[in-house]
């Protein structure tokens, strides 16, 4: 107990103590209600405003009033229902792959995916700036793991060279959109250095799907490397409003992955509502909702508004970084947009390298140009 109390003290002495705030009432990004006051939500991943959507709020409805709540059991038991199926279906076709397969989380699916496709004979390269639950499932693995500098395909050509021979599979890691930074990763010079050392790259659109390529297939659609990338997984839970997440790859991965990942294996079925807002939300994008372009065109005006008024910032999508350093100024900066009824909450340290401390803005197709305009306003000259 003493052990827990000092890691909390120390926490809360570096500015680094993390705290629950419940919202109360919450429709889209444009409108969150914490503690009886009004916010605009910069925290949210609901990027193009779909949680609240009629068309994804209507077939969740329409799933439970015909299945209920529960699945009631994993998908290799008696949970697998034909929408789950018909998700997959839908996801594979949007993604352009031949299959794909639906996992209960983003977390879930790294873990599961990445631990299922390496074990100890293998090595694992990862982008310095990669999720946790892909580092989580690299761990998992009990693969070596190797760490390459953020976005640098060079030096990912120079550890293959210097680790590559010594281990059977090499699985490459990467997010196609950082989550923290905002930036993108090269993906034409990855696929080229994967080619070049026969490895496997695995790619995370957690915060593409949606907003990324050609109706908001992807970063990999939008570079048209579909077939040169073994593995792409995906969420439902940020651009595309709903929850769990995707594995789209070839039959034989997705069939060694219903026999061999753990997460998929040992957790109930997502619940149908929950599988059928997900599938509504597929299909708006493939009708051609499109509401990615007109996003990232904002988040573009909007760095530039903010460079403009002395801030440093980044990212070439529509998260936004506003790089601040110390851990307790983003909190103080955070807080101070906070009485503007602006939520901001700010990264820091251990989600971000030590000295990065920053508030990432995440932009949604349900802001207005009011929104962002109290947001200039608030922040003032940097
Ligand atoms: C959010 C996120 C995940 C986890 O997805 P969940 O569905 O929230 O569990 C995985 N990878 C990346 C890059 C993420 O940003």
């Amino acid at each position: 107990m003493d052990k827990l109390s000092r890691f909390l003290d120390e926490r809360a002495t570096n500015g680094l103590l993390r705290r629950l705030t419940p919202q109360e009432e919450r429709h889209t990004p444009a409108h969150a209600v914490r503690e009886g006051c009004a916010y605009v939500d910069f925290c949210s991943n609901d990027y193009l405003g779909l949680s609240a959507h009629p068309a994804l709020v209507q077939a969740a409805i329409d799933a439970l009033r015909r299945y209920g709540v529960g699945a009631g059991a994993s998908r290799l038991m008696s949970g697998d229902l034909r929408i789950h199926h018909e998700l997959e279906e839908a996801t594979a076709a949007f993604k352009g792959t031949p299959r794909a397969l639906v996992f209960n989380s983003g977390y879930q699916a790294n873990l599961g995916l990445i631990a299922a496709l390496a074990d100890r004979h293998d090595v694992i390269f990862a982008d310095q700036l990669c999720h946790a639950s892909q580092l989580d499932g690299a761990l998992l693995s009990r693969a070596k793991l190797i760490r390459y500098r953020h976005n640098d395909p060079g030096h990912l050509a120079e550890l293959l060279a210097k680790h590559r021979a010594g281990f059977d599979r090499a699985l490459i890691l990467t997010e196609t959109v950082f989550s923290m930074d905002g930036d993108l990763a090269p993906l034409a010079e990855l696929v080229a250095v994967k080619e070049q050392y026969d490895g496997l790259l695995v790619v995370d659109e957690a915060h593409a799907t949606g907003v990324f390529g050609p109706r908001g297939r992807g970063c990999v659609a939008a570079a048209g490397l579909t077939d040169r990338v073994e593995v792409i997984m995906g969420t439902f839970s940020k651009g595309l409003g709903g929850f769990g997440a995707y594995v789209a790859a070839n039959a034989t991965i997705i069939d060694y992955l219903i026999n061999a990942a753990r997460s998929f294996i040992y957790s109930t079925a997502l619940p149908p509502a929950v599988i059928a807002a997900n599938l509504a939300a597929i299909r708006l994008c493939q009708d051609g909702l499109d509401l990615g372009p007109a996003l990232l065109a904002t988040a573009d005006r909007f760095r530039a508004a903010l460079r403009a008024q002395g801030w440093a910032t980044g990212g070439a999508s529509q998260i936004i970084p506003l790089h601040i350093g110390d851990p307790h100024a983003a909190v103080a900066l955070a807080d101070r947009l906070r009485e503007h009824h602006l939520l901001t909450l700010p990264i820091r340290p251990p989600t971000v390298p030590q000295g990065t401390a920053r508030l990432r803005l995440s932009l949604s197709a349900a802001h207005t140009e009011a929104h962002l305009r109290q947001v200039l306003e608030a922040l003032g000259h940097g």
